[in-house]
Protein backbone atom coordinates (compact mmCIF):
# COMPACT_ATOMS: atom_id res chain seq x y z
CA UNK A 1 0.00 0.00 0.00
CA UNK A 2 1.19 3.33 -1.28
CA UNK A 3 0.02 6.86 -1.52
CA UNK A 4 1.19 9.70 -4.30
CA UNK A 5 3.24 11.86 -2.42
CA UNK A 6 4.30 13.74 -5.91
CA UNK A 7 3.31 16.90 -6.54
CA UNK A 8 0.10 17.29 -8.25
CA UNK A 9 0.66 19.50 -10.39
CA UNK A 10 2.67 17.00 -12.67
CA UNK A 11 0.76 15.76 -15.55
CA UNK A 12 -0.02 12.64 -16.23
CA UNK A 13 2.50 11.71 -18.64
CA UNK A 14 5.39 13.02 -16.52
CA UNK A 15 3.91 11.56 -13.80
CA UNK A 16 4.18 8.35 -15.73
CA UNK A 17 8.03 8.32 -16.07
CA UNK A 18 8.76 9.91 -12.62
CA UNK A 19 5.86 9.28 -9.88
CA UNK A 20 7.01 6.85 -6.82
CA UNK A 21 10.13 5.64 -8.05
CA UNK A 22 12.86 6.02 -4.75
CA UNK A 23 16.82 5.39 -5.47
CA UNK A 24 18.89 3.01 -3.09
CA UNK A 25 22.03 4.41 -2.20
CA UNK A 26 23.52 3.03 -5.62
CA UNK A 27 21.86 5.87 -7.31
CA UNK A 28 20.40 3.03 -10.15
CA UNK A 29 18.24 5.59 -12.75
CA UNK A 30 16.12 3.02 -13.95
CA UNK A 31 13.71 1.50 -10.85
CA UNK A 32 15.62 -1.38 -8.86
CA UNK A 33 13.83 -4.71 -9.03
CA UNK A 34 14.33 -6.04 -4.82
CA UNK A 35 13.87 -9.65 -4.98
CA UNK A 36 13.27 -10.36 -1.55
CA UNK A 37 10.67 -12.05 0.18
CA UNK A 38 11.75 -10.76 3.45
CA UNK A 39 13.50 -8.02 5.45
CA UNK A 40 16.33 -7.14 8.49
CA UNK A 41 16.02 -5.37 11.10
CA UNK A 42 18.44 -3.68 12.67
CA UNK A 43 17.50 -5.06 16.58
CA UNK A 44 14.76 -6.81 18.12
CA UNK A 45 13.03 -3.46 19.04
CA UNK A 46 12.69 -2.35 15.18
CA UNK A 47 11.19 -5.61 14.21
CA UNK A 48 8.80 -4.71 17.21
CA UNK A 49 7.86 -1.63 15.95
CA UNK A 50 7.43 -2.73 11.91
CA UNK A 51 5.40 -5.83 13.37
CA UNK A 52 3.38 -3.33 15.40
CA UNK A 53 2.74 -0.91 12.47
CA UNK A 54 4.23 1.71 15.03
CA UNK A 55 6.99 1.94 12.44
CA UNK A 56 6.99 2.16 8.89
CA UNK A 57 8.80 -0.11 6.72
CA UNK A 58 8.72 -3.18 5.05
CA UNK A 59 8.74 -6.53 6.63
CA UNK A 60 7.13 -9.19 4.19
CA UNK A 61 6.97 -9.29 0.53
CA UNK A 62 3.07 -10.67 1.40
CA UNK A 63 2.54 -7.07 3.40
CA UNK A 64 4.98 -4.80 0.67
CA UNK A 65 7.53 -4.60 -1.16
CA UNK A 66 9.61 -1.48 -2.25
CA UNK A 67 8.83 -2.46 -6.30
CA UNK A 68 5.53 -2.76 -5.43
CA UNK A 69 5.25 -0.01 -3.75
CA UNK A 70 6.89 2.32 -6.28
CA UNK A 71 4.45 0.63 -9.28
CA UNK A 72 1.67 1.56 -6.39
CA UNK A 73 2.78 5.29 -5.78
CA UNK A 74 2.67 5.70 -10.00
CA UNK A 75 -0.53 4.20 -10.92
CA UNK A 76 -2.17 6.30 -7.82
CA UNK A 77 -0.35 8.92 -9.88
CA UNK A 78 -1.62 8.50 -13.12
CA UNK A 79 -5.16 7.49 -11.90
CA UNK A 80 -5.68 11.06 -9.43
CA UNK A 81 -6.56 8.49 -6.62
CA UNK A 82 -4.85 8.70 -2.88
CA UNK A 83 -3.59 5.33 -2.94
CA UNK A 84 -3.22 2.01 -4.81
CA UNK A 85 -3.13 -1.50 -3.53
CA UNK A 86 -1.38 -3.64 -6.23
CA UNK A 87 -3.01 -7.46 -6.66
CA UNK A 88 -1.75 -10.40 -8.70
CA UNK A 89 -4.04 -10.21 -11.02
CA UNK A 90 -7.20 -8.34 -12.09
CA UNK A 91 -9.81 -11.34 -11.35
CA UNK A 92 -7.79 -10.96 -7.67
CA UNK A 93 -8.09 -6.98 -7.98
CA UNK A 94 -11.75 -7.81 -8.10
CA UNK A 95 -11.96 -9.85 -5.34
CA UNK A 96 -9.86 -7.99 -3.06
CA UNK A 97 -12.04 -5.01 -3.35
CA UNK A 98 -15.41 -7.23 -3.04
CA UNK A 99 -14.28 -8.91 -0.03
CA UNK A 100 -12.80 -6.38 1.47
CA UNK A 101 -16.05 -3.71 1.69
CA UNK A 102 -18.84 -7.04 2.03
CA UNK A 103 -19.36 -9.32 4.05
CA UNK A 104 -22.33 -12.09 3.62
CA UNK A 105 -26.45 -10.43 3.67
CA UNK A 106 -24.75 -7.90 1.11
CA UNK A 107 -26.23 -7.42 -1.98
CA UNK A 108 -23.95 -6.14 -5.15
CA UNK A 109 -25.97 -4.35 -8.05
CA UNK A 110 -23.96 -5.42 -11.46
CA UNK A 111 -23.84 -4.60 -14.96
CA UNK A 112 -25.01 -7.20 -17.54
CA UNK A 113 -21.88 -7.38 -19.78
CA UNK A 114 -19.19 -7.39 -17.85
CA UNK A 115 -16.37 -9.47 -18.02
CA UNK A 116 -16.54 -13.82 -17.98
CA UNK A 117 -14.49 -14.11 -14.97
CA UNK A 118 -16.00 -11.32 -13.11
CA UNK A 119 -19.29 -12.49 -14.07
CA UNK A 120 -18.75 -16.20 -12.37
CA UNK A 121 -17.00 -14.64 -9.30
CA UNK A 122 -19.86 -13.11 -8.92
CA UNK A 123 -22.67 -15.75 -9.41
CA UNK A 124 -21.15 -19.01 -8.30
CA UNK A 125 -18.57 -18.35 -5.83
CA UNK A 126 -19.30 -14.92 -3.77
CA UNK A 127 -22.47 -16.38 -3.97
CA UNK A 128 -21.64 -19.26 -1.74
CA UNK A 129 -20.57 -16.56 1.02
CA UNK A 130 -23.52 -15.27 1.18
CA UNK A 131 -22.74 -12.01 -0.91
CA UNK A 132 -25.51 -12.02 -4.01
CA UNK A 133 -25.87 -9.90 -7.12
CA UNK A 134 -28.78 -8.80 -9.00
CA UNK A 135 -27.35 -8.13 -13.14
CA UNK A 136 -29.45 -5.22 -14.77
CA UNK A 137 -28.71 -3.65 -17.97
CA UNK A 138 -25.48 -1.83 -18.68
CA UNK A 139 -26.70 1.55 -20.09
CA UNK A 140 -29.94 2.24 -18.11
CA UNK A 141 -29.38 4.07 -14.65
CA UNK A 142 -32.96 3.66 -13.79
CA UNK A 143 -32.47 -0.31 -13.97
CA UNK A 144 -29.97 -0.10 -11.90
CA UNK A 145 -31.63 2.39 -9.26
CA UNK A 146 -34.55 -0.29 -9.58
CA UNK A 147 -32.38 -3.42 -8.13
CA UNK A 148 -31.06 -1.34 -4.74
CA UNK A 149 -31.94 -3.11 -1.61
CA UNK A 150 -31.82 -2.25 1.74
CA UNK A 151 -28.23 -4.68 2.00
CA UNK A 152 -26.87 -3.41 -1.49
CA UNK A 153 -23.48 -2.03 -0.62
CA UNK A 154 -21.86 -1.89 -4.11
CA UNK A 155 -22.57 -0.78 -7.87
CA UNK A 156 -19.93 -2.63 -10.48
CA UNK A 157 -19.48 -2.26 -13.78
CA UNK A 158 -16.85 -2.09 -16.62
CA UNK A 159 -17.29 0.93 -19.70
CA UNK A 160 -17.14 -0.08 -22.20
CA UNK A 161 -18.13 -3.07 -22.30
CA UNK A 162 -16.66 -6.29 -24.23
CA UNK A 163 -17.07 -6.88 -26.99
CA UNK A 164 -19.72 -4.27 -27.77
CA UNK A 165 -18.81 -1.04 -26.15
CA UNK A 166 -21.81 -0.25 -24.83
CA UNK A 167 -21.12 3.01 -22.53
CA UNK A 168 -22.05 2.96 -18.63
CA UNK A 169 -23.14 6.50 -17.69
CA UNK A 170 -20.33 6.82 -14.64
CA UNK A 171 -22.25 10.03 -13.64
CA UNK A 172 -25.72 9.17 -13.48
CA UNK A 173 -24.67 5.90 -11.76
CA UNK A 174 -22.59 7.52 -8.90
CA UNK A 175 -25.78 10.23 -8.58
CA UNK A 176 -27.92 7.53 -7.70
CA UNK A 177 -25.29 6.37 -4.81
CA UNK A 178 -24.15 9.08 -3.75
CA UNK A 179 -27.02 9.79 -1.29
CA UNK A 180 -27.42 6.53 -0.10
CA UNK A 181 -23.69 5.67 0.54
CA UNK A 182 -23.45 2.97 -1.62
CA UNK A 183 -19.88 2.10 -3.18
CA UNK A 184 -19.17 2.78 -6.85
CA UNK A 185 -16.62 0.47 -8.25
CA UNK A 186 -15.21 0.77 -11.99
CA UNK A 187 -13.06 -1.95 -13.77
CA UNK A 188 -10.95 0.64 -15.87
CA UNK A 189 -9.33 -1.87 -17.68
CA UNK A 190 -10.19 -0.95 -21.67
CA UNK A 191 -10.05 2.85 -21.29
CA UNK A 192 -6.97 3.37 -18.66
CA UNK A 193 -6.86 6.85 -16.93
CA UNK A 194 -5.28 7.83 -20.12
CA UNK A 195 -8.94 7.90 -21.98
CA UNK A 196 -10.95 7.70 -18.70
CA UNK A 197 -10.82 9.16 -15.14
CA UNK A 198 -13.85 7.56 -13.02
CA UNK A 199 -12.98 8.76 -9.81
CA UNK A 200 -13.48 12.45 -11.38
CA UNK A 201 -16.70 11.24 -11.77
CA UNK A 202 -17.59 10.27 -8.41
CA UNK A 203 -16.52 6.12 -8.15
CA UNK A 204 -15.14 5.59 -5.70
CA UNK A 205 -12.77 2.53 -6.62
CA UNK A 206 -11.22 2.44 -9.71
CA UNK A 207 -9.83 -1.76 -10.45
CA UNK A 208 -7.41 -2.54 -13.21
CA UNK A 209 -6.38 -5.64 -14.77
CA UNK A 210 -3.00 -4.44 -15.33
CA UNK A 211 -2.28 -7.16 -17.95
CA UNK A 212 -3.99 -5.61 -20.25
CA UNK A 213 -2.84 -2.07 -20.69
CA UNK A 214 -0.77 -0.77 -18.18
CA UNK A 215 1.83 -3.58 -19.54
CA UNK A 216 0.62 -3.06 -23.03
CA UNK A 217 3.02 -5.64 -23.75
CA UNK A 218 1.55 -8.98 -23.25
CA UNK A 219 4.17 -9.82 -20.48
CA UNK A 220 3.06 -10.58 -16.91
CA UNK A 221 -0.24 -11.07 -14.63
CA UNK A 222 -1.16 -7.78 -12.38
CA UNK A 223 -3.73 -6.01 -10.93
CA UNK A 224 -4.77 -3.13 -8.83
CA UNK A 225 -7.50 -0.97 -6.53
CA UNK A 226 -7.36 2.76 -6.55
CA UNK A 227 -9.34 5.22 -4.63
CA UNK A 228 -9.21 6.49 -1.25
CA UNK A 229 -6.79 5.90 1.46
CA UNK A 230 -9.70 4.87 3.71
CA UNK A 231 -11.11 2.32 1.07
CA UNK A 232 -7.81 0.85 -0.16
CA UNK A 233 -6.88 0.23 3.59
CA UNK A 234 -9.49 -2.54 4.06
CA UNK A 235 -8.37 -3.85 0.63
CA UNK A 236 -4.45 -4.17 1.92
CA UNK A 237 -5.74 -5.38 4.52
CA UNK A 238 -7.73 -8.44 2.72
CA UNK A 239 -4.65 -8.94 0.92
CA UNK A 240 -2.00 -9.06 3.10
CA UNK A 241 -3.98 -11.97 4.87
CA UNK A 242 -5.44 -13.49 1.84
CA UNK A 243 -2.35 -13.48 -0.14
CA UNK A 244 -2.78 -12.74 -3.65
CA UNK A 245 -0.48 -9.44 -4.05
CA UNK A 246 1.62 -8.39 -6.86
CA UNK A 247 4.84 -9.90 -7.41
CA UNK A 248 8.18 -7.75 -7.15
CA UNK A 249 8.90 -8.88 -10.58
CA UNK A 250 5.76 -8.06 -12.00
CA UNK A 251 5.65 -4.57 -10.41
CA UNK A 252 9.06 -3.82 -11.81
CA UNK A 253 7.51 -4.76 -15.89
CA UNK A 254 4.49 -2.85 -15.00
CA UNK A 255 6.08 0.03 -13.77
CA UNK A 256 8.20 0.42 -17.26
CA UNK A 257 4.62 -0.36 -18.88
CA UNK A 258 3.22 2.79 -16.94
CA UNK A 259 6.07 4.97 -18.57
CA UNK A 260 4.64 4.56 -22.68
CA UNK A 261 0.99 4.21 -21.84
CA UNK A 262 -0.06 7.44 -23.04
CA UNK A 263 1.91 7.33 -26.09
CA UNK A 264 0.86 3.70 -26.98
CA UNK A 265 -2.73 4.17 -25.25
CA UNK A 266 -3.04 7.01 -27.72
CA UNK A 267 -1.77 5.76 -30.63
CA UNK A 268 -3.35 2.37 -30.62
CA UNK A 269 -7.08 4.38 -30.18
CA UNK A 270 -5.75 6.50 -33.07
CA UNK A 271 -5.38 3.37 -35.23
CA UNK A 272 -8.33 1.86 -33.71
CA UNK A 273 -10.36 4.64 -35.18
CA UNK A 274 -8.65 4.57 -38.10
CA UNK A 275 -9.87 0.50 -39.00
CA UNK A 276 -13.28 1.49 -37.54
CA UNK A 277 -14.30 3.92 -40.22
CA UNK A 278 -12.21 1.84 -43.30
CA UNK A 279 -14.47 -1.25 -41.18
CA UNK A 280 -17.77 0.73 -41.86
CA UNK A 281 -17.56 1.77 -45.19
CA UNK A 282 -16.49 -2.02 -46.37
CA UNK A 283 -18.98 -3.56 -48.49
CA UNK A 284 -18.71 -7.15 -46.31
CA UNK A 285 -19.30 -5.56 -42.92
CA UNK A 286 -23.07 -5.15 -41.90
CA UNK A 287 -22.05 -3.02 -38.34
CA UNK A 288 -19.48 -1.51 -36.96
CA UNK A 289 -19.46 -0.88 -32.76
CA UNK A 290 -16.70 1.38 -31.77
CA UNK A 291 -17.77 4.15 -29.53
CA UNK A 292 -15.45 6.50 -31.63
CA UNK A 293 -18.05 6.65 -34.36
CA UNK A 294 -20.85 9.10 -34.62
CA UNK A 295 -22.87 5.83 -35.96
CA UNK A 296 -22.40 4.25 -32.34
CA UNK A 297 -25.83 4.74 -30.24
CA UNK A 298 -23.34 6.52 -27.43
CA UNK A 299 -21.72 8.70 -29.57
CA UNK A 300 -22.48 11.71 -27.34
CA UNK A 301 -22.15 10.12 -23.92
CA UNK A 302 -18.87 8.54 -24.93
CA UNK A 303 -17.78 11.50 -26.43
CA UNK A 304 -18.18 13.69 -23.04
CA UNK A 305 -17.05 10.69 -20.85
CA UNK A 306 -13.81 9.26 -22.30
CA UNK A 307 -10.93 11.25 -24.11
CA UNK A 308 -11.45 8.51 -27.37
CA UNK A 309 -13.15 5.74 -28.42
CA UNK A 310 -10.37 3.19 -27.67
CA UNK A 311 -8.46 0.70 -28.92
CA UNK A 312 -11.28 -1.76 -29.21
CA UNK A 313 -13.08 -2.32 -32.37
CA UNK A 314 -16.10 -5.01 -33.05
CA UNK A 315 -17.93 -5.42 -36.15
CA UNK A 316 -20.54 -7.60 -37.72
CA UNK A 317 -19.67 -9.72 -40.98
CA UNK A 318 -22.50 -10.08 -43.26
CA UNK A 319 -22.90 -13.75 -43.07
CA UNK A 320 -22.51 -15.67 -39.46
CA UNK A 321 -20.00 -17.89 -37.91
CA UNK A 322 -18.53 -19.34 -41.33
CA UNK A 323 -17.46 -16.23 -42.48
CA UNK A 324 -16.80 -14.93 -38.96
CA UNK A 325 -13.93 -17.41 -38.99
CA UNK A 326 -12.83 -17.20 -42.69
CA UNK A 327 -11.71 -13.44 -41.82
CA UNK A 328 -9.92 -15.17 -38.50
CA UNK A 329 -8.37 -18.01 -40.63
CA UNK A 330 -6.98 -15.42 -43.18
CA UNK A 331 -5.62 -13.43 -40.42
CA UNK A 332 -1.26 -13.79 -40.85
CA UNK A 333 -0.54 -10.82 -39.04
CA UNK A 334 -3.56 -10.47 -36.32
CA UNK A 335 -3.13 -12.61 -33.39
CA UNK A 336 -5.99 -15.10 -32.79
CA UNK A 337 -6.35 -14.74 -29.40
CA UNK A 338 -8.98 -13.36 -26.56
CA UNK A 339 -6.50 -11.40 -24.73
CA UNK A 340 -6.28 -7.83 -25.33
CA UNK A 341 -4.33 -4.21 -24.31
CA UNK A 342 -1.10 -5.58 -26.33
CA UNK A 343 0.70 -3.51 -29.06
CA UNK A 344 0.23 -6.57 -31.09
CA UNK A 345 -3.48 -6.21 -32.78
CA UNK A 346 -5.65 -9.85 -31.52
CA UNK A 347 -9.11 -10.44 -32.97
CA UNK A 348 -11.27 -12.90 -31.38
CA UNK A 349 -14.39 -14.22 -32.42
CA UNK A 350 -16.17 -13.81 -29.12
CA UNK A 351 -19.90 -16.08 -30.15
CA UNK A 352 -17.18 -19.48 -29.96
CA UNK A 353 -14.79 -17.99 -27.55
CA UNK A 354 -15.11 -15.46 -24.42
CA UNK A 355 -19.02 -16.08 -24.87
CA UNK A 356 -18.71 -19.22 -26.15
CA UNK A 357 -20.30 -20.68 -22.42
CA UNK A 358 -23.29 -19.05 -22.87
CA UNK A 359 -26.66 -20.40 -24.12
CA UNK A 360 -27.09 -19.22 -27.97
CA UNK A 361 -29.86 -17.86 -26.03
CA UNK A 362 -28.31 -15.50 -23.47
CA UNK A 363 -26.15 -14.57 -26.33
CA UNK A 364 -28.37 -13.75 -28.58
CA UNK A 365 -30.05 -11.47 -25.73
CA UNK A 366 -26.63 -10.17 -25.38
CA UNK A 367 -26.25 -8.98 -28.95
CA UNK A 368 -23.58 -11.03 -29.53
CA UNK A 369 -24.17 -12.68 -32.85
CA UNK A 370 -22.62 -15.26 -34.46
CA UNK A 371 -20.90 -12.82 -37.51
CA UNK A 372 -19.13 -11.03 -34.32
CA UNK A 373 -15.75 -10.17 -34.11
CA UNK A 374 -13.70 -8.46 -32.19
CA UNK A 375 -10.40 -6.47 -32.81
CA UNK A 376 -7.93 -5.00 -29.95
CA UNK A 377 -6.07 -2.87 -32.51
CA UNK A 378 -2.15 -2.47 -31.59
CA UNK A 379 0.56 -0.33 -33.27
CA UNK A 380 1.13 -1.52 -36.10
CA UNK A 381 0.48 0.38 -39.41
CA UNK A 382 -3.01 0.85 -40.07
CA UNK A 383 -2.71 -0.20 -43.79
CA UNK A 384 -0.81 -3.69 -43.01
CA UNK A 385 -4.14 -4.40 -40.36
CA UNK A 386 -6.58 -3.64 -43.38
CA UNK A 387 -4.75 -5.87 -45.80
CA UNK A 388 -4.84 -8.83 -43.30
CA UNK A 389 -8.49 -8.47 -42.73
CA UNK A 390 -9.20 -7.57 -46.52
CA UNK A 391 -7.94 -10.83 -47.69
CA UNK A 392 -10.43 -13.21 -45.44
CA UNK A 393 -13.12 -10.36 -46.06
CA UNK A 394 -13.17 -10.56 -49.98
CA UNK A 395 -13.20 -14.79 -49.92
CA UNK A 396 -16.97 -14.47 -48.06
C1 LIG B 1 -8.75 -9.39 -18.34
C2 LIG B 1 -9.78 -8.65 -17.59
C3 LIG B 1 -9.98 -8.88 -16.23
C4 LIG B 1 -9.23 -9.93 -15.46
O1 LIG B 1 -7.88 -9.63 -15.37
P1 LIG B 1 -6.74 -10.75 -15.14
O2 LIG B 1 -5.51 -9.92 -15.01
O3 LIG B 1 -6.77 -11.66 -16.31
O4 LIG B 1 -7.08 -11.46 -13.88
C5 LIG B 1 -10.93 -8.11 -15.58
N1 LIG B 1 -11.65 -7.20 -16.23
C6 LIG B 1 -11.50 -6.95 -17.55
C7 LIG B 1 -12.33 -5.92 -18.21
C8 LIG B 1 -10.56 -7.67 -18.28
O5 LIG B 1 -10.42 -7.43 -19.59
Amino acid sequence: MAASDQQPAYRPETLAVRAGQKRSQFGEHAEALYLTSSFVFENAAQAARRFSGEEEGNVYARFSNPTVTMFEERLAAIEGAEDCVATASGMSAIMAAVLAHLKCGDHIVASNSLFGATVQLFSNILSRSGITTTFVSHTDPAAWEAAIRPETKLFFLETPSNPLTEIADISALTAITRPRGILVAVDNCFCTPILQRPLELGADLVIHSATKYLDGQGRVLGGAVCGARKLTEEVFKYLRTAGPTLSAFNAWVLLKGLETLKIRVEAQAANAARLAAWLEAHPKVARVFYPGLPSHPQYALAQQQQKSGGAIVSFEVKGGRDQAWTVVDNCRLLSITANLGDTKTTITHPATTTHGRITPEARAAAGISDGLLRIAVGLEAVEDLQDDLERGLRQI
